[in-house]
């Protein structure tokens, strides 16, 4: 098996070199059955001189491979949904997958399903019998849980606020440890006077994030809304997706519960066409125009009071044209700092989400870059090599 010696620049570590051998993460130098001589034969730099002739016959044949750059621990999209349909009929193998090479591709080696009608696993799975090698690894969420009328049509599980404590645990027990809940839309049953309004009464969601925590799991709420937000503190939920109505406060607030804020930029950026299709809705209409005149200032106070941010595209079946690679310039665009973004993708987010980076044997999910994308975010969009478990794409 290929052997990489990671060179460079390696951000969210203070180690200044590493290895790939066997598809994980080592700082020990690979010698197995290398003797010292050979060693540095293999490594540039490892010895000034040449090295004497080798002494033992029985090396590793391993090849070994230089990656130099700037070098990641896999961006993680925090909120995508390859499993996604906007149509009745439900999304095809062939699409989950194109979706999730999409996501590669970007430099996406985990995602955490935002909310789908068909279950990934039985792609992603290393367990299932369908199960394709080689896509970024999945952390699902089940479906989104709403209202009757009150979300995209098609999308989530229907229900009365009194059933969302036990749909909850329903979808809890077909994702990864996650559920997605609708924290609030607009409601058109109210006419011209029609606006954004939390879905859930405070009580029924504090009783639903409870039941979700005691059985191990956590909660994702989509939030677009101001008068949504006390309900989810007061509720305890895990991360916040949006959160375009959060107030200095609000945000402080979050910070203390070390609740994750996914600010998904590129999707707020889109709040002034939801407004050009809303002329039946004007309080709605101005709503959302209102939170789009502050997106920058807004996003720059996010960074100011110190968010636990994650960072997800919000994407479905246009993840190859508005992935993590435009979600991340997005983000930079509107002045969160390259080098918060770029970690909050990458080991920050990582570490928020439970998962490793650079820890010694940890599996090789990498993202390798020619350039420094903190110097120039549109990097990003070109990875010069990604690895999954140590395969590199
Ligand atoms: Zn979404």
């Amino acid at each position: 098996m290929t052997i990489y010696h990671l060179m460079g620049t390696l951000r969210g570590t203070d180690a200044t070199e590493a290895w790939i051998v066997d598809g994980r993460i080592t700082y020990h130098p690979p010698s197995s059955g290398i003797a010292p001589q050979q060693r540095g034969t293999l490594f540039r730099g490892w010895r000034r001189r040449p090295p004497p002739p080798p002494v033992v016959s029985d090396a590793r044949s391993d090849v070994v491979v230089d990656i130099a750059g700037f070098i990641y621990p896999g961006l993680v999209d925090a909120h995508t949904h390859p499993g996604l349909s906007h149509r009745p009929g439900a999304v095809t193998d062939t699409e989950i997958v194109r979706r999730l090479t999409m996501c590669c591709a970007q430099g996406v080696t985990h995602i955490r399903e935002m909310g789908a009608q068909r279950d990934v696993a039985a792609i992603t799975d290393p367990e299932s019998a369908g199960y394709v090698p080689g896509l970024p690894k999945v952390i699902r969420a089940g479906r989104h849980i709403a209202r009757p009328m009150r979300y995209i049509r098609y999308l989530p599980v229907e229900i009365e606020p009194r059933d969302l404590p036990a749909e909850a645990l329903r979808q809890l027990a077909r994702s990864d440890g996650w559920v997605k809940i609708v924290g609030d839309w607009i409601d058109r049953s109210e006419g011209a006077s029609a606006d954004l309004r939390p879905l859930w009464p405070c009580e029924i969601l504090v009783d639903a994030v409870a039941a979700v925590h005691e059985a191990g799991g956590r909660v994702a709420v989509h939030s677009f809304a101001t008068d949504t937000i006390d309900d989810l503190l007061e509720a305890g939920v895990d991360s916040i997706e949006h959160g375009s109505g959060m107030t200095r406060d609000h945000l402080v607030e979050a910070r203390e519960r070390g609740i994750l804020i996914d600010p998904t930029a590129r999707q707020m950026a889109t709040f002034p066409t939801i407004a050009s299709h809303a002329s039946k809705y004007p309080v709605y209409r101005e709503h959302m125009l209102a939170m789009d005149a502050w997106r920058s200032e807004h996003i720059q106070l996010m960074v100011e009071v110190g968010s636990h941010f994650i960072m997800g595209s919000d994407t479905a079946e246009d993840v190859g044209e508005r992935g993590m690679a435009v979600e991340l310039q997005c983000a930079v665009g509107d002045g969160m700092p390259a080098s918060v973004a770029m970690a909050a993708a990458s080991f920050d987010g990582r570490r928020r989400l439970g998962l490793p980076s650079w820890e010694e044997g940890s599996p090789a999910d990498l993202v390798v870059y020619d350039r420094d994308p903190e110097a120039e975010i549109a990097v990003v969009a070109h990875p010069a090599a990604v690895f999954i478990d140590g395969v590199r794409f």
